[in-house]
């Protein structure tokens, strides 16, 4: 934990669940017992983020997993910022490797939803991550690099922004990046804040891990000095399992 801020736990349930295995989710969430001095974070899918909302204990704050690039109107199928902030989100997920790589966002285009989230109030978990080619051909840096440059070129502030390091080999796959392979990058994009921003936003800006985190694997991860939290997929659909998530800030 080297960002000044809390440790940081976003739960992203993707695309998955119904009223029904979402009512069990939020009754095993308020039934745990989560670590105060964490900021923990869920995403459900649109749909349910009110019947979550309504039902879920305040301790737990709610993103949503995208939001539309400006004001709200003629955009057939999207979701503004206001609408989000009018049902009580708090956080929004942009430029997951699955808006990248499946939808086709470029960093362009993300840059812009980050701005405009930013500038209307929410908070934004930004999502960068390089491809296992990208890793075995020695780019890890650069791609990551240039996903990071292009929040920065875009965003008014580093205040509200968490930045979420996902190798996409790893996501989904149960293949984890290793507690050093994670660290060494985290510890590069520090890095590359401190020397691109400012020293000020590389100290206080929370640097999360995702990929294949589990309740076997997050202690080990945790002790790492430049992880600040993580970002859950797969695990984050189970209540116990994301709270011992929760509980290994160390
Ligand atoms: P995973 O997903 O934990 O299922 O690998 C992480 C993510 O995509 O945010």
């Amino acid at each position: 934990m080297a960002g000044t801020g809390k440790f940081f736990v976003g739960g992203n349930w993707k695309c998955n669940g119904t009223k029904e295995s979402i009512t069990k989710l939020v009754s095993d969430l308020n039934d745990a017992k989560l670590e105060s001095d964490v900021d923990v974070v869920v995403a459900p899918p649109f749909v349910y983020i009110d019947q979550v909302k309504s039902s879920l204990t305040d301790k737990i704050e709610i993103s949503a997993q995208n939001s539309w690039v400006s004001k709200g109107g003629a955009f057939t199928g999207e979701i503004s910022v206001e609408q989000l902030k009018d049902i009580g989100a708090k956080w929004v997920i942009l430029g997951h490797s699955e808006r990248r790589h499946v939808i086709g966002e470029d960093d362009l285009f993300i840059g812009k939803k980050a701005a405009y989230a930013l500038n209307e109030g929410l908070g934004v978990i930004a999502c960068i991550g390089e491809l296992l080619e990208d890793r075995e051909a020695g780019k890890t840096f650069d791609v990551c690099f240039t996903q990071l440059k292009a929040y920065a070129d875009a965003v008014p502030s580093w205040d509200n922004i968490v930045i979420a390091y996902e190798p996409v080999w790893a996501i989904g796959t149960g293949k984890v990046a290793s507690p050093q392979q994670a660290q060494e990058v985290h510890a590069a994009l520090r890095d590359w804040l401190k020397k691109n921003v400012s020293d000020e936003v590389a100290s206080k800006t929370r640097i999360i891990y995702g990929g294949s985190v589990n309740g076997g694997n997050c202690a080990e991860l945790a002790k790492q000095e430049d992880i600040d939290g993580f970002l859950v997929g797969g695990a984050s659909l189970k209540g116990p399992e994301f709270a011992t998530i929760v509980n290994s800030v160390t």
